[in-house]
């Protein structure tokens, strides 16, 4: 699936950046191109293969948006034509989807993402997705909150919002900011070759997916997920069978982006391998396996050739907003949210209205 990506923020421009360099080193080709938007002139000036586009120096002189989150939404409406601008020749015809990659927690990200959104719709005829980080549990009650009204004001503007939590993919022990370095390889690597896969490649088998696939099944809109695990592969596809479906119950239950989130509308599941060695029977019942755990009758399938000794399993999950994880994390969104109203709000008004509001 070729695509234009639109980093906001220093997590979005971050990960954009990591996007944007597995996708060259792999030779893949599915990124057409790439800007990174920032209010904070220092981030963006740390970004080496990305351009970038700094917005709102009229009212914060290039220092951002701290964790203001309205101020950050502000910013991206005053200066939204300099940023559709510049993308402008960056996202040519052969652009499929454009995703728009930002930190819900933050500032210039949590509120810039969802006007972007709103305002590439309004521009561009292909699908416009939005790749999110949801701070982990441990951040404090402002990035729940900010994430909270963010995710929400997305899911209104976005055709489907990838989430990935922070809590999903670092190792034990790390520090912060080792953790980050960590998440965003693997962000890099999991959504890099679902771009990847969804490019038809020529003259191989008819069961290889194409980007209709990934668009039809995130096409129920809501809160999509990505999940990935690998095993190493045996020469003989019939011993691989197992390994399909391991590596599909572990990219689901184990591998996904956001923990806990199985139920879904629709589903995508990509074996990548070499393709004699991918096992069309283990696919199969990977697949079915797959209708089962999700609950889902729209479950697609099919190959990604990979030069590699492994057998991975990626699978994508659209509609997923009705699953525990969302729930729980809204909710804590909504406390955060009212304790911060707390803080400033005299007693009577600390029961007015506990819901979230859109941003804009
Ligand atoms: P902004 O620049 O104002 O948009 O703010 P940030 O992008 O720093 O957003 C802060 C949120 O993003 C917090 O929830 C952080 O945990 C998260 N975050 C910041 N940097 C990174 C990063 O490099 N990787 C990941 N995965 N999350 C990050």
């Amino acid at each position: 699936m070729k695509v234009a990506l639109i980093g906001v923020g220093q997590a979005g421009g971050k990960i954009t950046e990591r996007l944007v360099r597995f996708d060259a080193d792999m030779g893949f080709g599915a990124v057409q191109g790439a800007l990174a938007v920032n209010s904070a002139k220092q981030d963006l000036q740390s970004l080496e293969y990305v351009d970038t586009q700094l917005i709102g120096a009229d009212r914060v002189n290039g220092h951002g948006v701290g964790g203001d989150n309205e101020l950050g939404t502000e910013v991206m409406q005053s200066d939204i034509e300099q940023v559709l601008g510049s993308l402008d020749g960056r996202i040519t015809s052969k652009a499929e989807a454009l995703f728009v990659v930002a930190g819900l927690g933050g500032g210039t990200g949590s509120g810039g993402a969802p006007v972007l959104v709103h305002h590439l719709q309004r521009v561009y005829d292909v699908p416009v997705y939005a790749l999110g980080v949801l701070p982990g549990r441990n951040e404090g009650v402002l990035y729940q909150a900010n994430a909270g009204r963010s995710l929400k004001t997305l899911l209104r503007e976005a055709d489907s919002t990838l989430l990935i939590d922070n809590d999903a993919w670092h190792e034990q022990g790390e520090s912060v900011e080792d953790a980050f370095e960590t998440i965003n390889d693997r962000i890099a690597r999991r959504v890099g070759l679902l771009f990847a896969a969804g490019e038809a490649v020529e003259g191989v088998g008819e069961s290889v997916v194409d980007s209709s696939e990934v668009i039809n099944t995130l096409r129920t809109g809501g809160v999509a997920t990505l999940g990935y695990a690998t095993e190493v592969a045996s020469e003989d596809s019939g011993e691989n069978i197992t390994t399909a479906m391991t590596v599909s119950r572990q990219a689901l239950l184990t591998g996904a982006s956001l923990p806990d989130a199985t139920t879904a509308d629709s589903a995508l599941l990509v074996i990548a391998g070499q393709s004699d060695r991918i096992p069309r029977k283990g696919v199969e019942k990977a697949r079915r396996w797959l209708e089962d755990e999700t609950g889902s009758m729209q479950v697609r399938g099919g190959d990604f050739p990979l030069d590699s000794d492994r057998i991975g399993a990626l699978v994508l999950l659209g509609g997923a907003e009705r699953s525990d994880r969302v729930q729980k994390f809204m909710q804590r969104a909504q406390e955060a949210n009212r304790a911060q109203e707390t803080e400033s709000a005299d007693h009577a008004e600390q029961f007015a209205d506990d819901r979230l509001e859109n941003l804009f």
